[in-house]
């Protein structure tokens, strides 16, 4: 029988929190990620929620938690799923992938409600290097905010509506569709390769 080894996340996430911070069409300034570290479905190592500081993006912060807590044995492969609520920024791309390739016994899955700044070439071109670098991502669905909320939340119901109602104050934008193109586009240098590639030199 598989040992369920769960470390809860000390503080509870709020329904507000997960509200302000998560909902489709609302722009929070900040960035939060739901993080579970686990062997599988049934061993979760480690999991906690953390909400960017005015200096640190919240993607660093994590891996900080996780260097500086020793989260993750370095020979056992493991998957780290992040719930985040924007995508990572570019720098943090690059950080990641860092990291990455330094724990590569680590699969790496993101899951956002949001696309930071998804109009900024660089944010794009910095998701398709994350793909490239063996990271799943994906747009968080409704059964992703269910599956964080039994995670993270303190309980009370939630209902669809609340986070995928379209905001009069933001234009709505259909996420899963944006990040399917986004990661369709070619690099312009990936577009050199290929082209050299069919010249055969
Ligand atoms: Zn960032």
């Amino acid at each position: 029988m598989v040992q369920k080894r769960t470390s809860a996340s000390k503080t509870r996430m709020t329904k507000k929190v997960l509200l302000s911070e998560y909902q489709k069409f609302y722009y929070s300034p900040r960035t939060c990620i739901g993080y579970v570290i686990q062997y599988d479905e049934d061993n979760v190592i480690f999991q906690n929620w953390i909400c960017n500081k005015r200096t640190t993006h919240a993607e660093l912060q994590c891996i900080y938690e996780i260097k500086q807590n020793s989260l993750i044995k370095r020979f056992t492969p493991c998957t780290l799923k992040w719930y985040m609520s924007w995508t990572p920024c570019s720098e943090c791309a690059n950080e990641i992938i860092r990291f990455l390739n330094k724990f590569c016994q680590v699969k790496l899955e993101i899951c956002a409600a949001r696309i930071y700044f998804h109009k900024k070439k660089d944010n794009r071109r910095a998701l398709r290097n994350l793909v490239k670098a063996g990271v799943k991502l994906t747009t968080m669905r409704w059964k992703d905010y269910k599956s964080m909320w039994r995670r993270f939340g303190t309980g009370e119901e939630i209902k669809k509506y609340e986070f995928f109602e379209k905001s009069s104050d933001h234009k709505s934008v259909n996420w899963r569709w944006t990040l399917k193109k986004i990661l369709k586009e070619k690099d312009r240098d990936s577009d050199l390769e290929n082209a050299l590639s069919l010249l055969k030199i």
